[in-house]
């Protein structure tokens, strides 16, 4: 078949395969308002020289694995919300977390962590991490700044919480925690997921590193996972570089060290220049572009969020089909008092409650009732969402663990959590209380 000739002279004159392949506009970018999507694996180098200064240096942008433009656009902007001097974008939550400890640790090392943690950070630590020989010694009662302290250990190298956890809504204390951990010359790292950077900004607590689950509030609509690492940038060689060598050590062949080349940014330096293109979690351009535009709305999106959290707690707390409800918003929450100076922006919109028996004592039971009669609310496993969700932990999130260790995270038989959406309030209420009637409304009385 001929090749078709276009008017264009030289390239015109290529086949249709190598056509379709080179023929593009050229000419300057013009200014997007919004973030361009990068969706490219690499880029040209566009002079010679460009090559090996980018081997050689950094500079530049040469394969997606190591740097994007949308993807670091978006770094800008979360480390700029956390107040933190850096951000590392990750394809998830899992991925962040693994990057930021093993950024850390190594082989014959320990971490002291909350025992009020993901499920899959939990995992991460307790059968992956101590596959690797790093150990974790995990605190029931976070509040107990000394109970920090006593698990700390010579080869201990980071103290691990999360701002707002999972099942029973229990803060950490971040200032006194933070001061546990610089005592003692290691980096107090929390993952910021329930309460995001507009409710909790641990780095101006004095939290070192923070990590997120992005495909939770930070996207916020549910459609793309995505995880991060912010840095404080105050990684001090003097005080902590005995403890972390791997940031002081000299770079190859007599180079200068992490910590000399990027001073207070060692540990983030280290994370993206040496782990993540190492291990390989990287986001895609196109999802980064989603978590961007989710952040630009998310500051609407908690308030309302935390908001309608406030009224549903509230009103599942006057249920006597409710025996009780964990919101750190309500006063009876035990870390309620702390709520006052950590979250001063609002509670958060995750959390449990737990329904009593039914006349059969079948809690488990009467929630399948209750998850099965909801409208508006979703049934399934994500949080931070748009909409509103619900899961019944104890069949699914915490299914594996005994009995006694749900109990001691206050995930019972009965107890669901739900991820407050932004719909109207009166609808969600007028969803739980059909709910409940349906749940109770089994021909035996609800036992008050
Ligand atoms: C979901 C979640 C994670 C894990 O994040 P993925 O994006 O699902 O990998 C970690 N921590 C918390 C608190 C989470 O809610």
């Amino acid at each position: 078949m001929a090749t078709q000739v276009t008017g264009d002279g030289g390239a015109g004159r290529r086949g249709f395969s190598t056509r379709q392949l080179h023929e593009r506009a050229a000419g300057a970018a013009p200014t997007a308002r919004a973030t361009p999507i990068y969706l490219t694996a690499g880029f040209e180098f566009d002079e010679y020289e460009q090559a090996a200064a980018h081997f050689g240096e950094g500079r530049g942008y040469a394969y997606t694995r190591i740097g994007n433009p949308t993807v670091e656009a978006v770094e800008h902007t979360l480390a700029a919300l956390e107040g933190g001097s850096q951000a590392l974008l990750l394809s998830s939550g899992q991925a962040a977390t693994s990057v930021a400890l093993l950024s850390l640790l190594e082989s014959g090392q320990h971490v002291v962590s909350s025992t009020h943690i993901y499920e899959g950070t939990r995992g991460l630590l307790r059968d992956n991490l101590s596959r690797l020989g790093i150990g974790t010694t995990f605190i029931d009662d976070i509040d107990d700044v000394d109970a920090w302290e006593a698990a700390i250990r010579p080869e201990t190298r980071a103290l691990f919480a999360e701002s707002i956890s999972n099942a029973a809504n229990r803060l950490v204390d971040i200032p006194a925690l933070s001061d546990v951990a610089r005592r003692h010359g290691i980096p107090l790292v929390i993952d910021n997921t329930f309460a995001t950077p507009y409710l909790v900004r641990p780095i101006e607590q004095g939290a070192d590193v923070v990590v997120h689950s992005a495909s939770k509030f930070l996207a916020g609509h549910g459609s793309v996972l995505g995880g991060a690492i912010v840095d404080s940038g105050r990684f001090d060689a003097e005080r902590s570089g005995h403890l972390f060598p791997h940031l002081i050590a000299p770079g190859r062949g007599g180079l200068p060290s992490i910590a000399e080349r990027t001073g207070g940014d060692a540990r983030i330096a280290y994370a993206r220049e040496s782990v993540a293109p190492r291990l390989g979690p990287t986001p895609s351009p196109l999802n980064a572009f989603l978590i961007g535009q989710g952040i630009e709305t998310l500051s609407l999106r908690v308030e309302r969020q935390s908001a309608n959290a406030l009224a549903v707690a509230q009103w599942l707390d006057g249920r006597p089909e409710v025996a009780s409800v964990d919101y750190v918003g309500l006063t009876t929450h035990p870390d309620h008092a702390l709520a006052g100076a950590l979250l001063p922006d609002g509670f958060g919109s995750v959390f449990s409650f737990t329904l009593r028996a039914d006349g059969d004592g079948d809690a488990a039971g009467t929630a399948r009732r209750f998850v099965e009669a909801l409208e508006v609310f979703t049934h399934m496993t994500h949080l931070g969402d748009v909409r509103s969700l619900v899961l019944h932990p104890a069949s699914t999130s915490h299914a594996f663990l005994s009995p006694d260790e749900r109990a001691a995270l206050g995930v019972h038989d009965g107890t669901l959590r739900v991820s407050i959406g932004i719909e109207d309030v009166t609808d969600l209420i007028g969803d739980l209380a059909q709910a409940l009637s349906v749940a109770a409304d089994v021909g035996v009385a609800v036992v008050a």
